[in-house]
């Protein structure tokens, strides 16, 4: 799969049976519909994003990004309240985008919260 902001190719890795497309070039994650069930196996997963969080946050200005798999327009998830969670989320695949670094920041304990929350909201 094409990493859908550096063009460049995603690898698949498997991270307690499940599966994250993550880029070989600005280390950009690609989650397949993303459930609350799987998050919860994911806690701790914050060694999966080895990324570079400064090319991450320049990899986050670009807002037009198509889904790698529908090639929709995704929309850009953005909360600031109480903490800052923003990624990328497919209206139909409903598949998520993380830039470098920023997956990381929520599987804090205090943001994990939030973030299940959003996730939950937006399927
Ligand atoms: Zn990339
Ligand atoms: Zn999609």
């Amino acid at each position: 799969m094409q990493c859908p902001k550096c063009l460049f190719d995603m690898e698949v890795i498997d991270y307690k049976g499940i599966e994250i497309d993550r880029c070989t070039e600005c280390f950009g994650m690609w989650f397949d519909h993303l459930e609350r069930e799987d998050l919860k196996s994911l806690e701790g997963a914050d060694e999966i994003d080895i990324g570079d969080e400064f090319v991450g946050a320049r990899y986050n200005e670009i807002l037009d990004v198509p889904c790698p798999k529908c090639k929709v327009k995704m929309n850009h998830v953005l909360h600031t309240e109480p903490f800052e969670i923003k990624f990328e989320s497919c209206p139909q695949c409903h598949g998520a985008y993380f830039d470098a670094g920023e997956f990381k920041d929520y599987m804090e304990d205090e943001i994990f919260e939030q973030f299940q929350d959003i996730v939950r909201h937006i399927q």
